[in-house]
């Protein structure tokens, strides 16, 4: 569904990636982890068309992305939800939700923000409270929530973990799982926190400055005790 071919990006003198090849397959979930700096942000910007990769393909859902903008790439079903919750905080949830509809508003909009609110009740539940007023937890459902409003084919989630409480990461990464099984979305998870990533994943690939270091299933990364050690923080 999504393919990388030595794909490179720099900032300037900076190579954030380097010649990165990658499979995210179609109906499942694959995790991109490592360390900090690592290029995992870069690399999530690099798909959805916020930063232009010096050389390399990206192929996605048979088509040639490379040179897409960033509002194409949504209309052809890419949604890129970026790290740091991203709801606009003086905004209803119900009204943050809006926006993910990209201004429809037809009859199948409005069953979608049904199905939508089931997967999270709580945003049900706050529909009118201001975005600002929500727990890291709940806006990072939020941000999530609204783009499933978009009916993607891909999620490309950044961090959905940073500065959660474990309890909430398993709850969120129960509805990715579920969305997955259920609607058979695409998730490319891009993650710190290896541990949680992996149980949830069907693939994994570890990035180490910028380059692919191991990609296999999740199951036998995580056995990996060596590669646990070296890049994977646990
Ligand atoms: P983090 O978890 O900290 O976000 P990451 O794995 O997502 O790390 P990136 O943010 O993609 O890594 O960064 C990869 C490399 O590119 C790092 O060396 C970083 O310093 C550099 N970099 C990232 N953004 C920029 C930028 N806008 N200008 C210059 N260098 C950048």
């Amino acid at each position: 569904m999504l393919e990388l071919d030595g794909v490179t990006s720099r900032y300037g003198p900076v190579t954030a990636l380097q010649d990165v090849d990658l499979i995210a397959e179609q109906g499942r979930i694959t995790a991109v982890l490592g360390a900090n700096g690592a290029g995992k942000t870069t690399l999530l910007r690099t798909i959805s068309g916020l930063h232009r990769p010096d050389s390399g393909r990206i192929r996605f859902d048979g088509q040639d992305i490379t040179k897409r903008s960033a509002d194409a790439m949504t209309r052809g079903g890419l949604a890129h939800v970026p790290e740091g919750r991203g709801v606009i905080t003086e905004l209803t949830v119900e009204e943050n939700l809006r926006l993910g509809a990209l201004g429809r508003s037809t009859h199948r909009d409005a069953v979608r923000m049904d199905e939508v609110v089931d997967l999270f009740p709580i945003l049900g539940d706050r529909s009118n409270a201001l975005a600002h007023t929500l727990s890291g937890g709940e806006r990072q459902m939020l941000v999530i929530a609204r783009s499933l409003l978009a009916t993607p084919k891909m999620l490309l989630l950044d961090e959905p973990s940073l500065g959660l409480a474990p309890r909430i990461v398993a709850q969120i990464f129960a509805i990715v799982r579920r969305l997955v099984e259920e609607q058979g979305l695409s998730v490319l998870l891009v993650e710190q926190n290896a541990r949680s990533a992996l149980s949830i994943a069907d693939v994994g690939i570890v990035l180490g400055l910028g380059k692919v270091v191991a990609q296999d299933d999740a199951q036998v990364l995580a056995a990996d005790e060596n590669l646990r050690h070296a890049y994977l923080g646990y």
